[in-house]
């Protein structure tokens, strides 16, 4: 006999939710994976009427499963007030996260289901040049960096500066659960309080960078892959032949096996770390504007503008921007 779901009582259970106990039906994991994605939007208050807001699609199928429970949320008139956009940012070279996107087809359609418009944006036309012009010039004056971290540093001010110039309010990621959980963790294991007051930092709003949420925070990476797997999402990304020498990868594994042990410890560790930025928030958490570029950073030179200082293409790189981010200069949207 199989066991019915724990949920509804009707359909036969076919998800094991450990952290509960719940026998779920897939019905009613997809409805209360959707229902999660709304109580966190609504308690955090990240996404409220008259916001613009842009989800970032990497490829990976977390950003494609936010887009559709965002999508679906809208259709269910949840997000009233709302418009929403997806994106992605191209790095331009061969390894990059855009190349590793096989399907970028599906990602229109998806996206069009739900009436989401969707772009492509290069990092050539937002810096005047590509992440992988400004690695060689790093790599040729002897700066020892690793390709991710270009791409890393690169994307996250991108974001910035297109959503500047789209007049988004907010961005939405797919960090999920697993990731956010590790996030916090290696803060802890690193010492980096100041993470935290960033944290919060960003909820704060405004202070010229577009505030990120995170609609997925509370969700299990293995319910998304469900999710996915059952909603026709494929698995179009493959994988980073960097992924070994992050150091997430073994929190990962440390992660697991603590949760065998203690079921709730990546839900206590995001929820830790979201109240431990509330209590840091204008608190020591004193940041200047990077001399370069005018934008906040806790440093002289932010991090980007240090990458293009050190490739020797500061000038040409903050003509660039600044061009871009005048209103009257020709769309760039692909
Ligand atoms: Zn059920
Ligand atoms: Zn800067």
């Amino acid at each position: 006999m199989t066991a019915l779901c724990t949920s509804c009582g009707k359909r036969p259970a076919q998800f094991l939710r450990r952290s509960s106990g719940e026998r779920l039906c897939l019905n009613c994991l997809f409805r209360s994976i959707e229902e999660r994605v709304r109580r966190t939007i609504r308690e955090e208050r990240m996404i409220e009427p008259g916001d613009r807001v842009a989800v970032a699609i990497s490829g990976g199928k977390d950003s494609l499963v936010l887009l559709d429970v965002l999508g679906r949320l809208k259709s269910k008139g949840f997000l009233k007030d709302v418009a929403l956009e997806a994106f992605t940012i191209n790095e331009g070279h061969p390894y990059s996260c855009f190349y590793r996107m096989s399907r970028a087809d599906f990602v229109k359609g998806l996206a069009e289901r739900y009436g989401i418009a969707y772009s492509v944006y290069n990092f050539k036309e937002v810096f005047g040049y590509s992440a992988l012009e400004v690695a060689e010039r790093l790599w040729k004056n002897g700066v020892d960096v690793h390709m991710c971290a270009v791409d890393g540093v690169l994307r996250r001010k991108a974001m910035n500066i297109i959503g500047k110039r789209r007049g988004w309010t907010k961005i939405a990621t797919a960090h999920n659960l697993d990731d956010e959980a590790q996030t916090v963790l290696l803060n802890v294991l690193m010492g980096n309080l100041r993470r935290f007051a960033w944290l919060g930092l960003e909820d704060a709003d405004e202070k010229d960078l577009v505030m990120r949420i995170k609609p997925l925070k509370y969700v299990r990476e293995e319910e998304i892959a469900v999710y996915a797997h059952y909603h026709g999402i494929p698995l179009m990304e493959l994988e980073c032949p960097y992924v070994y020498t992050n150091p997430r990868y073994g929190l990962k594994f440390m992660l697991a096996e603590l949760e065998a042990k203690m079921p709730n410890v990546k839900y206590n560790l995001v929820s830790f770390g979201r109240r431990l930025g509330e209590m840091l928030q204008g608190q020591g958490a004193a940041y200047g504007r990077c001399k370069y570029c005018g934008s906040p950073s806790s440093r002289e030179v932010c991090r980007a503008c240090e990458l293009f200082e050190k490739a020797g293409l500061l000038d040409g790189y903050l003509r660039a921007i600044s061009g871009y981010l005048k209103p009257d200069a020709t769309s760039l949207v692909q």
